[in-house]
């Protein structure tokens, strides 16, 4: 099956931060992918900017090789990476101070769509905020997307939405989180609102408990200053994995709009109790190379590198059924997934010996991004009735067949939804405050106890203390599988 491709308007795009890791890795790519797809009519227009003094052709030159890094397939076809660069243009500009800003404002198209996206450090998103609105750029189809750290706590956080919000309205403000943009966690609304089969089994009748690992084999390197201050409770749990038990939380949205999504994403954040100390493991990674003090080069550094935590919602579809969240740097492999374990058959018929098993639904985000549902079968050949589990696999490259066998990238699909004025997959300002909101007492509850975090190998699942949460309740995680 090859998706379909629905064009969009002529518009333009300024990068702030162009030159920088995220824009040469993921958003340039992303754009180019898009054009390739034949997304986007001819005049479209995309300007970097940046302090660096690049002109057209140097930032041509930089674009252009981390397009053949980073998406290689289709720079094969150099006519069309010659004619994805005619649109691309740069602006020398400092987001502190009013050089280039006339130079930019010069190249703005009027009448279309224009979207403004933060690609650079958070100290400066309040600023280019500023900058838009005190050179006049802001327009009526003026959109500005904001990466992430929205915020360093609640009281930040409350902050920067205060000075956005002086410029623009809720309705231009895209807050990106690029987990949502990933195509097995929109089918996760598919899966669960599209279906008869499982919305009547999603609740604590029936869902023993829900995992949520978010594993990364990578450490930190390049981050170390900034990571150090975060951690991995603001880092990842307080964005990442908070959406994600959102989108498997929440009660059906009467529609599938922006609004209607994301009042029943901030419901589950305010159902969310506060968390038992008990139920929260902090780790920092250890050996096999420099340990995690070594890498920030803080030897006395009381940040987590991972965390796993027991969430409990108080509402009437989830009381009694615990969310098991995790999250951390350096462990065995790079693996995102979430588990619904559905609860055993309340009678077995078979006896004890033919073994008993529960369902699970594994939602792979990464890698290869896919939904299997485990099922229990008769296990074929052998005598008398013994049962296995076999896996129902969907697997979105096999089931989908894009022409280069991968689902589209997130900041595709994101890009595309900033273009459309789309904001269902983006966080709204009080959803980001409703986070901050429930994760400070946890970070402030480790700073007035001067807790440590527990060693863990490099290479690991994580610290013991970890298996431990789960043990006590009778439970374990699922595999940490690449
Ligand atoms: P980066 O590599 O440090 O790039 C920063 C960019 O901002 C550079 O282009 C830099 O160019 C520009 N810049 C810095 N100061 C500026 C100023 N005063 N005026 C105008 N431009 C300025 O950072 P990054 O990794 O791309 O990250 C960008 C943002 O995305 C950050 O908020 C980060 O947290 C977020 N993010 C990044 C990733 C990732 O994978 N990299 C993932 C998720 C979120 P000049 O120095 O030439 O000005």
């Amino acid at each position: 099956m090859v998706s379909r491709v629905i064009p969009v308007d002529p518009f333009d795009l300024i990068i702030f931060g162009s030159t920088g890791d995220l824009a040469l890795r993921k958003i340039l790519p992303a754009l180019f992918r898009r054009f390739c797809a034949g997304q986007w009519p001819k005049d479209v227009q995309i300007i970097g900017a940046a302090r660096a003094a690049y002109d057209r052709g140097a930032f041509h030159e930089i674009v252009a090789e981390s397009l053949r890094r980073h998406a290689p397939y289709q720079c094969n076809d150099a006519k069309m990476l010659a004619s994805f660069l005619q649109r691309v243009d740069y602006v020398p500009l400092d987001a502190q101070s009013d050089e280039g800003w006339a130079q930019l404002a010069a190249k703005l198209t009027t009448d279309r769509v224009r979207a403004f996206y933060f690609s650079v450090g958070p100290r400066l998103f309040g600023p280019l905020a500023e900058q838009i609105h005190a050179h006049n750029l802001a327009t009526q189809q003026t959109r500005i997307v904001v990466e992430k750290p929205f915020g360093h706590d609640l009281e930040s956080a409350r902050s920067l939405n205060a000075t956005l919000a002086a410029h623009f309205n809720e309705g231009q403000i895209y807050r990106i989180d690029h987990y949502l943009g990933k195509e097995t966690v929109q089918n996760l609304m598919a899966v669960r609102f599209g279906n008869m089969l499982f919305e009547p089994l999603w609740n604590s009748q029936y869902v023993d408990h829900i995992q949520i690992t978010v594993a990364e084999s990578v450490g930190i390197d390049g981050r170390e200053e900034y990571y150090d201050r975060a951690g991995a409770m603001r880092d990842m749990m307080q964005n990442h994995l908070m959406q994600l038990l959102c989108l498997i939380a929440m009660e059906p949205p009467a529609k599938f709009d922006p609004d209607a999504v994301r009042d029943e994403k901030l419901k589950v954040i305010r159902a969310l109790d506060p968390v038992e100390p008990h139920h929260i493991v902090r780790g920092q990674f250890e050996g096999d190379g420099p340990g995690y003090r070594e890498v920030v080069g803080n030897p006395r550094s009381k940040t987590e590198s991972y965390v796993a935590l027991k969430a409990h919602l108080s509402n009437w579809r989830w009381a009694g059924t615990p969310f098991y969240l995790r999250t951390g740097k350096r462990l065995v492999a790079r693996s995102s997934v979430i588990n619904v374990m559905f609860k055993d058959a309340p009678h077995s018929i078979f006896g004890a010996d033919a073994g008993r098993h529960a369902n699970v639904l594994s939602i792979r985000l990464q890698p290869n991004e896919g939904i299997t549902l485990k099922v229990t079968i008769k296990e074929p050949g052998q005598g008398g009735m013994r049962l296995v589990d076999v896996p129902l696999d969907m697997s979105f490259a096999e089931a989908l067949g894009s022409e280069n066998q991968d689902p589209p990238d997130a900041y595709e699909r994101l890009v595309m939804d900033v273009i459309r004025g789309n904001q269902t997959l983006f966080m709204r300002g009080d959803e980001v405050e409703a986070a901050w909101a429930w994760t400070d007492p946890i970070i402030a509850g480790w700073q007035a106890r001067g807790d440590v975090p527990k060693p863990y190998d490099s290479g690991s699942t994580g610290p013991g203390d970890a298996e431990l949460l789960m043990k006590r309740d009778g439970r374990r995680w699922q595999g940490i599988n690449p």
